[in-house]
């Protein structure tokens, strides 16, 4: 499937395809740099390049921007717009949200907006909102909400168009659903921390995203990116949840250096991913390890690209502490977050421990 995807993205670079930005960047192991996929660079040997889908990506493994194409600047405002769109998604999922005022919010033509929503998030405005809808009705099911009243709060307006949905999406009908499906729904919490706005979300089975960010809305669109089909509730809605605790334990670390508090984490990866997330977590505070030796910790002492990309995937900050994996120069390397959060990061572990 990689192969094919990859196959795909070159097909893209060899095209200079303007509508493939944004959407990956690729990087040549004989310049060391990385490109947006319609830079007008003479293109490299197929056998030189590696794609990855973000430009922090890149970095972290290593990559510069290429000066000509500048695909970091490239590919932010359109994403972070898109992304910002899919959280007024979310805050508005109940209404009826036509494209044309869709597109005015974002300050687009129509067919614009369309094309630049679907390149970001994968899926179409109106089938984004669905999802959000039909997660948000499967919640309000499993927590025994009649099915009437659980199909009018998601806004599906009608019985009949509550059962035309189910039948199409759940598989099963309402109550079934209700009696043994499983749904998906994530609680988040945002404080503002010394190192800028942090977002903690949680499924059922624990933690599953810690991100540092520009604003809580932004962090917001960065959580609907990640997890689009899931119901996202805030933690003031979700009377049960431990989150607001979670998140006092994880700032009282982050400003009192308390001891990093212990959560139940719900990792999301491939295999060798979640290898190096778990031999992360078991460098101690102060120490650090480089990308070469958390290959080797994560059983694929070659893979040091691929354990640096598995940084940069971290969707959790500091309890998975990525912060603590440099090049092996000791430079600082790549950093999801921010090149000044690790550094603060580390600077913090240090003085504690000397
Ligand atoms: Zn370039």
């Amino acid at each position: 499937m990689t192969d094919t995807l990859d196959e795909t993205r070159w097909q893209q670079v060899t095209a200079r395809d303007k509508a493939a930005d944004g959407q990956f960047v690729y990087a040549v192991k004989t310049t060391g740099v990385y490109c947006r996929p319609s830079c007008p660079s003479r293109p490299a040997k197929r056998a030189n390049v590696s794609f990855f889908a973000a430009p922090a990506e890149a970095e972290a493994a290593g990559f510069r921007a290429c000066r000509r194409c500048h695909p970091a600047a490239a590919q932010e405002p359109a994403t972070s717009l898109m992304q910002a769109m899919a959280a007024y998604i979310v805050s508005h999922a109940e209404e009826s949200l036509t494209l044309a005022h869709l597109a005015d919010q974002a300050g687009m033509a129509p067919t614009h907006f369309q094309r630049a929503f679907k390149a970001a998030l994968g899926v179409s405005p109106r089938e984004y909102q669905a999802a959000q809808r039909l997660a948000r009705f499967k919640l309000a099911l499993r927590e025994g909400e009649g099915v009437l009243e659980a199909g009018l709060d998601a806004g599906f307006g009608s019985t009949s168009r509550i059962y035309d949905m189910a039948d199409g999406s759940l598989g099963m009908t309402p109550s079934a659903y209700r009696a043994g499906g499983e749904g998906e729904h994530i609680v988040h919490a945002t404080r503002e921390t010394a190192l800028g706005f942090l977002m903690m979300a949680a499924t059922q089975r624990g933690v599953c995203f810690v991100q540092f960010g520009e604003s809580a809305e932004r962090l917001l669109a960065q959580l609907a990116a990640e997890f689009p089909k899931a119901a996202l509730l805030p933690a003031a809605l979700a009377a049960a949840a431990p989150l607001d605790a979670w998140m006092a334990a994880l700032a009282e670390h982050l400003e009192q250096a308390a001891p990093r508090p212990d959560l139940p984490l719900d990792l999301r990866g491939t295999a060798f991913q979640i290898r190096v997330w778990r031999f992360l977590m078991s460098v101690k505070p102060g120490d650090v390890v480089s990308y070469s030796e958390l290959a080797a910790g994560a059983e694929k002492p070659r893979a040091v690209r691929a354990a640096a990309s598995a940084c940069a995937a971290n969707r959790i900050a500091v309890l998975i502490p990525c912060h603590r994996a440099l090049r092996a120069d000791g430079s600082l390397g790549g950093y999801r977050w921010g090149l000044d959060r690790k550094r603060a990061l580390l600077d913090a572990e240090r003085r504690l421990k000397a």
